[in-house]
């Protein structure tokens, strides 16, 4: 299985996609807890991350396709993959395309979770990350709503994109997820 999930923050990507990948036995990468890893590490990598992230901006593209190039060349990514949080963007979807094809690998799901804004503000208040005060929160769908949610329109493009309605109950999201990964 390689499945690629987008949303917007606080659709329930992370917890979804790490239900799926208990299910699948495969792992489950997220380039966010990447990145708050790397800065609890006090890595390079993190150290150059967490003014972005602290305020709801994009991680800038070199630092994100060195890390998912790294991540994918890993050898438990060969019997496949969940991605969360990546791509965020056009240039990291081209990216992906690319980096993909060179490594004779493709997607076999590309899922949207759909949730309004209004329940993603609610939810993302609720969560208690650190990125999870008003002001970020308000950033962060912005950046979602002007970088990120034109890689919907270019996975719709290619005709691979399912889209999931995501505001109902966990558990119920879940089952929308098992009827499409297992037919
Ligand atoms: P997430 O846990 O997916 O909500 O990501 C938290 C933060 O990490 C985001 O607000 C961005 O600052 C950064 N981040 C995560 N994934 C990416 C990515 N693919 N590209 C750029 N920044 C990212």
């Amino acid at each position: 299985m390689r499945l690629i999930f987008l949303g917007p923050p606080g659709a329930g990507k992370g917890t979804q996609a790490s239900i799926l990948a208990d299910i699948a036995q495969v792992p489950h990468i997220s380039t966010g807890d990447i990145l708050r890893q790397a800065i609890a590490d006090a890595t390079p990598l993190g150290q150059k991350a967490k003014d972005y992230m602290d305020r709801g901006d994009l991680v800038p593209d070199p630092l994100i396709l060195d890390l998912i190039r790294d991540r994918l060349s890993q050898s438990d990514t060969q019997k496949g993959w969940i991605l969360d949080g990546f791509p965020r963007n056009v240039k990291q979807a081209e990216f992906l395309d690319q980096l993909l094809a060179e490594i004779h690998q493709s997607a076999n799901y590309v899922v949207n979770l759909e949730v309004s804004d209004e329940i993603l503000v609610v939810r993302l208040l609720g969560r208690g990350r650190t990125d999870d005060n008003e002001e970020t929160i308000r950033r962060r769908l912005e950046v979602y709503h002007g970088q990120t949610a034109p890689v919907i329109t270019y996975y719709q493009n290619k005709g691979t994109l399912h889209n999931i309605p995501g505001e109902d109950e966990m558990a119920e999201v879940t089952q929308r997820l098992k009827t499409l990964i297992q037919g």
